[in-house]
């Protein structure tokens, strides 16, 4: 019916016909016709019920899918779709900008569209991407929130940089430890992250946040515009003390400032499997916390490439393709798409 009527347009192409003609759509023509990612297409075809199942084919309706965007608005839907994490621990060097770059850039490489904030004066997630001197660096996220703190136009486009393997970022640099003094007296002083996050959250399928090791300021407005938090606990330490506190600070957050920030989870890191101590520690972990929270299955085992490529400035995916830390650093990955 519409194919008849459409076949005197000039303007519209066989594909655009044989499109308008299907009730029922693959995954493949719905990610290239709405422009949408695969992450995007799952959970809008899931939220509105437009899944159908054919021979053990998974079709899409139409109808129901599209309606579903109308109704969430133009831009609505999208914002719904963002999810964004915080890598939070206040403990240092426990592989929280490790973990934030490789599973960044592991969403990034299965189709998502992926924005790293680095929240951490020493600017070490910013390092990591390969900006070796991040003191140098004009527009960073310092000056967007003081953008915001002052009510003037946020420039948020100079801040973003377009990373090479595929990720956004908007990087940090010593001017985020002034600008964190200056945000105690400040109104509305916890959501000043969660303003800016706002306003890019419909680009993006995932907003990755990368703490600075402390509960500070920063952390917390890290944790009052986060969707989740996802914890890296060293194995080898024993860690239990410090996650106490951690924990008590999401559950303030979580009262006061965001409601519907969840724990991810505790992901076990630099696991040495030789060492029976760390197996006991990553057993400790799994027996104290696993009922409260859930613990990834993925463990990052210890590797000596893992800790090379902070120097490097690439993600391990491009610095040893075969090794065990990249293996599970891709595991991770799909465990966290899983969770929708
Ligand atoms: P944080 O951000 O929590 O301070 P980092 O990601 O900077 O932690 O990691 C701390 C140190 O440990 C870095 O030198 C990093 O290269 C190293 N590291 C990270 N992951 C591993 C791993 N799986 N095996 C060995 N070393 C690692
Ligand atoms: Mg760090």
């Amino acid at each position: 019916m519409f194919g008849t009527i459409w076949m005197f347009s000039d303007q519209i192409d066989d594909e655009d016909i044989l499109f308008a003609q299907r009730s029922f759509i693959t995954y493949n023509m719905a990610i290239d016709y709405y422009k949408m990612s695969y992450r995007a297409v799952t959970r809008v075809a899931d939220r509105s019920g437009a899944f159908y199942k054919l021979h053990k084919k998974v079709l899409i309706n139409r109808a129901i899918f599209e309606d579903y965007l109308r109704k969430n608005g133009k831009d609505g839907w999208k914002k719904n779709m963002c999810k964004v994490i915080a890598i939070a621990n206040q403990k240092g060097g426990v592989a929280k900008t490790t973990t934030a770059v490789n599973l960044g850039i592991g969403l990034a490489k299965e189709g998502n569209k992926v924005c790293l904030v680095d929240c951490d004066a020493q600017g070490s997630m910013t390092i990591a991407l390969g900006y070796k001197e991040p003191d140098r660096i004009e527009v960073t996220l310092a000056t967007l929130l003081s953008e915001i703190m002052e009510e003037e136009e946020v420039s948020i486009s100079d801040a973003i940089i377009h990373q090479d393997e595929g990720v956004d970022l908007i990087p940090a640099n010593i001017d985020l430890a002034a600008l964190e003094i200056n945000l105690v007296n400040a109104m509305s002083r916890e959501v000043m992250l969660r303003m800016l996050i706002e306003s890019i959250r419909s680009e993006y399928d995932y907003i990755i946040i990368d703490c600075a090791p402390s509960l500070g300021m920063m952390t917390i407005n890290a944790l009052a515009c986060a969707d989740s938090v996802l914890i890296p606990v060293q194995a080898s330490y024993l860690p239990v003390k410090g996650l106490e506190q951690l924990m008590k600070t999401i559950q303030r957050v979580q009262k006061r400032l965001n409601k519907k920030l969840v724990i991810e989870g505790i992901l076990l890191t630099m696991v040495d499997s030789r060492l029976n101590y760390a197996k006991d520690i990553s057993q400790l972990v799994i027996d104290t916390y696993s009922n409260k929270v859930p613990v990834f299955e993925t463990k990052i085992p210890l590797s000596v490439r893992a800790a090379e490529i902070t120097v490097e400035g690439t993600s391990i995916y491009q610095y040893d393709p075969k090794g065990k830390a990249t293996a599970a650093y891709r595991t991770l990955t799909e465990e966290v798409i899983s969770r929708g």
